[in-house]
């Protein structure tokens, strides 16, 4: 396994070797190519030359004798070519030793081919006619001075130098950009172990302006959130459950023990309090259950069409009995002449609503009162559900859609199970409904249904 910064960087680094090696074999070979063609040209000219001097040389003497422009014949010598001169029927006039420039090494052949003599003839033309031949011979078909090899020479030095500098840049800025998705991801990975390790307060707060790390990095921080939520629910529900079941077990338990004890008579009253406890007992399992049965991720809903006005002031007529004993005043507002038909399942809608209103009726004080309001949107139909009653602490707002969480105020004096809003949720979530709530204490609280229609 290699560390993401270490896999990076030889990534890098092996692409711009090989990206320099090709610009440096494409630099080189367009170089010599070019190079190759000067050197051709310049010899072209100089054997142009060389006839256009034995031109003005016949031009002047009108004849070859043997010092017919052998002035040359040091130019050649230096320049490590041979001249021999011939009249019009090719017969010698004078003629340079090949064996004179062959020995010397500071001339090199271009194709580095040397050792094989080649001549060429070139006519001497003059007023029209060939008067003569001259004929250049070398030992390579076109020859470089120490000068050009060193020219060449000092390029290939410069295609290196400039290949090794790039190399140690890349190196730089590979270790520098690697360095940029190493911290960040290693910083990621290391909350990301300690959450696994259960750490749940881990957080990351690590800088980067790569977009993908920044999501991560933001999914982990709430995955931590998340976990940490989780966590608190999970060790209260474990608190709330053993304090369900340790009070009618305590009641049990001591009322058995003074019976045994003869403190107090074993009676059909005294029998039925301890009953009326056992079943307290077998109702939180039964809740547990209900809880179970709509967690189950099977639950399926019916799909038919519900009139949501018909269905609210159904469970609104269903509740006056309840209302009139607290002396509760309903108000039930719809606005009329609109569709308020939605495709859900009728029974467990209509359950949102007895467990949203008993809770309105439950928490509300002697002579409160409840707003019950149902209007349509253009895309969307909001119900809610208003009450003036004890209202929900802000520490308690966020967890009271938990499976058993019960607000502390309602816990000890109020009756519930905690479970009615979760039951909510879980339906309207099988619905693509929302549900929102606000509340103050000892002002009341408003729920809000939002369906999509
Ligand atoms: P239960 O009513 O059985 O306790 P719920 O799941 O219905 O359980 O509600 C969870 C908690 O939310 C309640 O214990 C209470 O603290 C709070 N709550 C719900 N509805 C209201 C309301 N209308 N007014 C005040 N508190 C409420």
């Amino acid at each position: 396994m290699y560390s993401i910064r270490r896999k990076l960087s030889i990534i890098i680094l092996v692409c711009s070797i090989l990206a320099a090696l090709l610009t440096a074999i494409f630099v080189n070979m367009t170089i010599n190519n070019k190079f190759n063609e000067y050197m051709v040209n310049n010899q072209n000219k100089r054997n142009e030359r060389i006839v256009q001097y034995f031109q003005e040389v016949y031009k002047r003497d009108k004849k070859w004798t043997a010092d017919s422009g052998s002035e040359m014949k040091h130019e050649a010598y230096m320049s490590n070519y041979c001249i021999t001169l011939l009249d019009s029927n090719k017969k010698l006039v004078w003629m340079m030793d090949p064996n004179d420039v062959k020995e010397k090494d500071h001339f090199k052949a271009l194709d580095g081919k040397s050792g094989v003599f080649t001549t060429n003839d070139f006519p001497i033309n003059y007023n029209g006619s060939v008067v003569g031949y001259v004929q250049i011979g070398q030992y390579s078909s076109v020859l470089l001075s120490a000068e050009d090899v060193n020219f060449k020479l000092s390029i290939n030095k410069g295609i290196i130098a400039s290949i090794l500098l790039s190399l140690i840049i890349v190196i730089i800025i590979s270790l520098y950009i690697s360095k940029q998705f190493s911290v960040p991801i290693r910083e990621v990975s290391n909350v990301s172990v300690k959450l696994s390790n259960g750490n749940y307060n881990s957080r990351t707060n690590v800088d980067t302006d790569i977009l993908e790390i920044e999501k991560l990095k933001s999914s982990i921080n709430t995955l931590g959130e998340k976990l940490n939520h989780q966590d608190l629910l999970r060790k209260r529900l474990v608190s709330d459950i053993s304090h369900e079941i340790r009070t009618p077990l305590n009641i049990l338990q001591n009322n058995l023990e003074a019976m045994i004890d003869g403190i107090i008579p074993v009676n059909t009253e005294q029998l039925i309090g301890l009953n009326d406890e056992v079943i307290r007992f077998g109702k939180l399992l039964n809740n547990l259950n209900t809880l179970k049965k709509f967690e189950a991720e099977t639950v399926s809903i019916n799909k038919e069409e519900v009139l949501l006005d018909q269905l609210l002031s159904s469970v609104c007529d269903d509740y006056s009995i309840a209302l009139k004993e607290k002396n509760i005043d309903l108000v039930y507002n719809i606005r009329p002449d609109k569709d308020y038909s939605i495709i859900g399942d009728a029974d467990k809608l209509k359950q949102v609503f007895i467990n949203l209103l008993s809770n309105a009726v439950k928490f509300s004080n002697y002579g409160g009162k409840v707003w019950v309001n149902l209007t349509r949107g253009k895309e969307d139909i909001i119900v809610s559900i208003r009450d003036t009653g004890i209202g929900i602490s802000k520490e308690d707002l966020p967890f009271i859609f938990e499976r058993l969480y019960r607000g502390d105020k309602s816990r000890n004096k109020i009756e519930g199970s905690g479970i009615g809003l979760t039951i909510v949720k879980d339906i309207l979530t099988l619905h693509s409904a929302s549900i929102a709530v606000e509340s103050e204490v000892g002002k009341g609280s408003t729920f809000t249904i939002r369906f999509m229609s």
